[in-house]
């Protein structure tokens, strides 16, 4: 108890009036839950590759919000992973889906549908490029790998809104994983760059769009994490060091401020945000610092 409430009790009239109203208050605190912001919603985390995945950062956030969670895995193998972190948060909703199918991904969301009628948000937290065509020249891409790093990395994006949308209430959100890449030439993340800011204009122009039916699609720029994604990304130790001493805070962002950034940006206290990219990197990007690599 602080030294103010504890004042409370001394002198003045009627204290026994007071009293009660401590108790009740006491009591509202100690017996009641409080309500988390996503209470009674339901929503998709798609991208969940291990436990230091973003998406799994957004999913503990979620769960302790009070969201009830659905989730994808990517092949046999990840659903040895997936899965035992989907039924710790007590999901019951866990199915494949790759997003370069198009087959998978209508029967992913007719499953969706069958188990939960309706959905309230969905977190798009996935990206590939091939490991070369990050380590080359980015003026030696390839269409190949251009296709592929575009296609899974921003395209997958307006594919699972549009099926999202079909079964979202009135006041849905979206909400996408980007990186400064995306408007700064970042050493190292070549056509990934190129992909994030196809990504975060397609998040304006899906807001466009669902807007009209109450559907709110934000993206969140996060600060670089280490993740199995970010293995592929240049010199990834570097690039945290540089983005840690070039932020305003003076460090690196985790998996749990992105996930918290995430709940509110899914949650109705962001109800009047959209078409926007919202940074969650300690501050890095309003300032002078190079996120580059250095060449020695
Ligand atoms: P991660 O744990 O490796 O997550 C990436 C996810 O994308 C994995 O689950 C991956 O599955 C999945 N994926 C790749 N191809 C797919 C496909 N065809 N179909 C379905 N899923 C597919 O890495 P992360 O860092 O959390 O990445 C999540 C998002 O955050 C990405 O969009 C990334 O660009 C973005 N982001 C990351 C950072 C960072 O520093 N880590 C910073 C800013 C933004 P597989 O593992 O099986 O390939």
């Amino acid at each position: 108890m602080s030294e103010g409430s504890s004042c409370y009790f001394l002198g003045g009239r009627n204290n026994g009036a007071r009293f009660y109203d401590y108790f009740l208050i006491m009591f509202k605190r100690k017996g009641d839950h409080p309500v988390g912001i996503l209470e009674g919603k339901k929503g998709l985390i798609l991208g969940i590759a291990n436990n230091k995945s973003i998406a799994w950062g957004v999913a503990q956030a979620a769960t302790r919000e009070g969201a009830e969670l659905g989730f994808n895995y990517l092949g046999d193998s990840l659903e040895k992973r997936v899965r035992p972190l989907a039924e710790s948060v007590g999901s019951t909703l866990i199915e494949p889906l790759d997003v370069t199918d198009d087959a998978q991904m209508d029967e992913f969301f007719a499953k969706v549908e069958a188990q939960w009628g309706t959905l309230d948000f969905l977190v798009h937290s996935i990206a590939f490029a091939n490991k070369d065509a990050l380590h080359n020249p980015f003026s030696t891409t390839t269409r190949e790998d251009f296709h592929l790093a575009l296609d899974i990395s921003a395209y997958s994006f307006i594919a699972v809104a549009q099926r999202a949308a079909k079964i979202m209430n009135p006041g849905g959100s979206l909400v996408t994983m980007s990186y400064l890449g995306a408007v700064r030439a970042v050493p190292g993340y070549g056509v990934m760059g190129v992909a994030k800011a196809a990504l975060e204009a397609s998040t304006r122009y899906l807001a466009q769009d669902l807007g009209e039916h109450g559907i709110r699609v934000n993206a969140v720029s996060a600060g670089p994490i280490r993740t199995l994604a970010a293995s592929a990304v240049g010199d990834f130790r570097k690039l945290m060091e540089k983005s840690a001493r070039g932020s305003m805070l003076g460090r690196n962002v985790t998996q749990e401020e992105v996930g918290n950034t995430t709940a509110y940006l899914l949650s109705d206290l962001s109800s009047g945000v959209t078409g926007e990219v919202h940074y969650v990197d300690s501050g890095f990007h309003i300032g002078a610092g190079d996120p580059g690599i250095a060449q020695d």
